[in-house]
């Protein structure tokens, strides 16, 4: 690797073949912690490819709905005891293309294999209902049918754990699938595909372009025959490709941004609080839907939670996620970067006070990556920018309430709904505030980022379009569609 020899070429998956883009054209994929490594060399596909992989789903259709959803279940649970045995590859792929910590790489495979493991099984729950008629001799019963071919599209922070999900959930509903990774961080999503390909999943089941999400994305938004569209990515592009999508009656499933809240009441035990908020909020370098963004503190603990926040933080070791003892390795890319730092700047204009942190890190080994140090802001109000737009990094905004009323009012107070936090041993302000919380998933003394495979995911208000959650046993839902069938054993009067 590296740019004194030749960069490894990977080729889009259609049909049974692994083939270059038929532009000819490619991009390259690099390591955000030294931009001077080159991973790998992708295609730069564009409409005819996708065409192409359309045609291979379409093809593939008929078989593999018409198979046992029970044999499909089993492609999935292979290739998840593939991935698991490559563990240690897949954790690399990640610190090394993602820049993720160690720890949270190793996570994410985790929750990749547990979260097949558990999408296979439900090959075997496909379940439909029976109905008791008002005639006494009608058997009525409602089945689950696949909704056909399925476009699924992802985005660059997850590219192991979102790719597999809704791999799997389409798979196990008999549904085939064109699948576009985001081109930040394609080739740990090729590494999930070449799994399947290795469990003989039958060609054209599952197909692999990767490009531009102008070009292959828009394609696959806008293709007649794709039926439905499950894409994971930023409110901009999800509100655009909801408008194409719709003018065409496709389904549509949307899981976009968020802007957690983490609410910290007086009998908070602060040593464990801080943890999860450096968990959540400086985990994935901040580059989490679910990351902790908005800290909600009370007068009574305030300043004792920020000095051992500040010392924490502190603590923390940033750098190349290789080295061992990393806790934060960069962000994803330059124009990241530059975005991060410009909500830097507004939070100080804002008159936000800087705790900690707030600039690029470029001295030494942090000289060739993307690297930003963990950044810590109080006396930040609802109505500031930095309270309200996701920033998508290492960026935690420290906000003082007066009260428990007032911390619960300003959590909702944002567009966003994903996840949130409360931290304390009042139960009865613990459920007021579950109660009261507008997200999709909230958490009760645990970090914002916890969630297991077999619960649903997803978010409400501005984070989610479709209502329809992802993973849990709500999944399939939106793979499949309700066919109710109404049936007399004999054809005599
Ligand atoms: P993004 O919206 O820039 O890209 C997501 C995907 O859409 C990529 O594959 C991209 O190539 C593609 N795309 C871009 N333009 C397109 C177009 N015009 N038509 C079709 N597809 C197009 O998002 P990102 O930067 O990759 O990811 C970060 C965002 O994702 C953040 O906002 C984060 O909160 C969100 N996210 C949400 C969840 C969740 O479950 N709610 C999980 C992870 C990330």
């Amino acid at each position: 690797m590296g740019t004194q020899q030749q960069t490894k070429a990977f080729h889009n998956l259609i049909g049974r073949e692994w083939m270059p883009s038929s532009s000819g054209e490619t991009f390259t994929v690099i390591n955000p912690a030294d931009t001077r490594i080159e991973l790998g060399v992708c295609q730069q596909s564009n409409e005819a490819d996708v065409e192409a992989a359309v045609e291979a789903a379409k093809q593939s259709l008929p078989g593999w709905s018409a198979e046992a959803a029970p044999i499909r279940g089993q492609y999935i649970a292979k290739a998840a005891s593939l991935i698991e045995e490559r563990t240690d590859e897949f954790i690399k792929q990640l610190i090394i293309e993602v820049g993720k910590s160690y720890a949270d790489a190793k996570a994410e495979v985790i929750r990749t294999v547990r979260v097949m493991r558990f999408l296979a099984g439900e090959a075997e729950r496909l379940k439909g209902e029976t109905i008791p008629s008002w005639d006494k001799e009608v058997i009525g019963y409602t089945k689950r049918e696949p909704v056909g071919v399925v476009g699924l599209i992802t985005p660059w922070n997850v590219p192991l754990a979102i790719a597999a999900w809704k791999i799997a959930t389409a798979l196990t509903c008999g549904c085939t699938v064109v699948f576009k990774p985001s081109s930040q961080t394609p080739l740990v999503s090729l590494q999930l595909v070449k799994a399947y390909q290795e469990v003989n999943l039958p060609a054209g089941v599952l197909n692999f372009v990767t490009g531009p999400g102008s070009t292959v994305g828009n394609a696959i938004a806008t293709h007649p025959d794709i039926k439905a569209i499950s894409f994971t990515g930023s409110n901009k592009i999800g509100l655009a490709i909801n408008q194409l999508v719709a003018r065409r009656g496709a389904r549509f499933q949307a899981e976009m941004g968020g802007k957690n809240p983490f609410v910290v009441l007086n009998d908070a035990d602060l040593t464990l609080a801080v943890e999860h908020v450096i968990a959540g909020g400086f985990g994935e370098s901040g580059q989490r839907c679910t990351a902790t963004s908005r800290v909600i503190v009370l007068p009574g603990i305030a300043e004792e939670f920020i000095t051992l926040l500040k010392e924490r933080v502190g603590r923390m070791k940033v750098g190349n996620p290789l080295d061992e003892g990393t806790d934060m390795g960069p962000v994803i890319d330059k124009g990241s970067m530059e975005s991060i730092l410009s909500y830097i700047e507004i939070g100080k204009k804002e008159n936000g006070q800087l705790v900690t942190g707030g600039s690029r890190l470029t001295e030494g080994d942090y000289a060739h990556g993307y690297f930003i140090a963990p950044t810590v802001f109080r006396g930040i109000t609802p109505e500031m920018t930095i309270a309200q737009e996701e920033i998508f990094g290492p960026v935690i905004s420290v906000m003082e309430a007066n009260d428990f009323e007032q911390a619960l009012e300003w959590a909702n107070q944002v567009e966003y709904g994903l996840s949130s936090t409360i931290y304390t041993n009042d139960m009865e302000k613990a459920m007021r505030f579950v109660n009261g919380i507008e997200a999709g998933f909230t958490h009760v003394n645990m970090p914002s980022t916890y969630s297991e495979p077999h619960f649903p995911f997803g978010g409400i208000k501005a984070t989610g379009i479709g209502g329809m959650r992802e993973v849990g046993s709500t999944a399939i839902d939106f793979y499949t569609e309700y066919k109710t069938v109404y049936m007399k054993p004999h054809n005599q009067p």
